[in-house]
């Protein structure tokens, strides 16, 4: 039998994606980092210095971070063909959303 008894839930840390503002726990979302030396670049680990921006897992909106100047804004910087090129990289590396076990199952032949 356990005493401790949390009052509360355990906070979940929330972060918003910079394009369709939905708010999320944050290891679903991504975290893109500007740093001095690459430049804009993806940051796994989310412990990466530099000013920090968040997208989503939808492919639309990693689309619209790399296509408008949303992300570059939120970063205060202009992305470059380097940088772009980077976060379509990752982008193409995303698992497709909502594969159906049809899809699975082809997978797996
Ligand atoms: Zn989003």
């Amino acid at each position: 039998m356990s005493k401790q008894q949390p009052p509360r839930r355990k906070h979940v840390p929330q972060r918003t994606c910079i394009v369709c503002r939905e708010t999320n726990a944050k290891r679903t979302l991504t975290r893109i980092v500007r740093t001095a030396d690459v430049g804009v670049q993806i940051d796994p680990t989310g412990k990466m210095n530099g000013r920090g921006a968040y997208l989503c897992d939808k492919r639309s909106c990693w689309k619209r971070a790399i296509e408008t100047d949303v992300l570059a804004k939120a970063l205060r910087t202009e992305l470059t063909d380097a940088d772009r090129q980077r976060l379509q990289e990752a982008m193409l590396k995303m698992p497709e959303l909502a594969a159906t076990p049809a899809q699975e199952q082809q997978r797996q032949q």
